[in-house]
């Protein structure tokens, strides 16, 4: 019975991936790690990979290249942008993360990229945006939502920290 289970809206999926950037080197792996799980449908994955996985049962392996439209969207130039060093309270240096308040009180992670005498040269882009991702999934584990993970819109389980 639990074999013939297709993944589908409302189901929660179990998978373990490998991401795997155009060159072939190794961006991120759920391999030496708990598999991800996610709510098949609510977009808490990059849609091409959503797409795909879609009917797969059990053990499937699904191999794909997601374009940037299909992953984390091209990278917008005007997200990268100079903000005075002074609006900085401690020490950053490029390569760092800091998050940034937005007027909607939404929290946006920015990657620093330059730190110059006056300005801080700070990129609000996802790290994976504008790149082509290569993905190795296998399905683990497929079963219907609880009616608290519909509401929530996200998977519980293993890992998901409880709010
Ligand atoms: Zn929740």
């Amino acid at each position: 019975m639990a074999s013939e289970e297709k993944i589908g809206a409302k189901q929660v999926v179990e998978i373990h991936y490998t991401l795997r950037d155009e060159n072939g080197e190794t961006i991120d792996s759920s391999r030496e790690a708990e598999p991800l799980s996610y709510l098949h449908g609510e977009g808490q994955i990059v849609p091409g990979l959503e797409q795909a996985l879609d009917g797969k049962a059990v053990g499937e392996e699904v191999r794909l290249t997601v374009k940037p439209e299909d992953g984390y969207g091209a990278r917008d130039p005007q997200r990268i942008f100079d903000v005075p060093r002074d609006q900085f309270d401690f020490e950053v240096t490029p390569g760092d993360t800091v998050h940034a308040q937005m007027p909607n009180g939404a929290m946006v992670p920015l990657q620093i990229v330059e730190v110059g005498e006056e300005k801080v040269k700070v990129d609000g882009n996802h790290p994976l945006a504008g790149k082509i991702l290569d993905f190795e999934v296998e399905v683990m584990s497929i079963r219907p939502a609880t009616a608290e993970e519909l509401s929530h819109g996200h998977a519980h389980g293993p890992g998901h920290d409880h709010h």
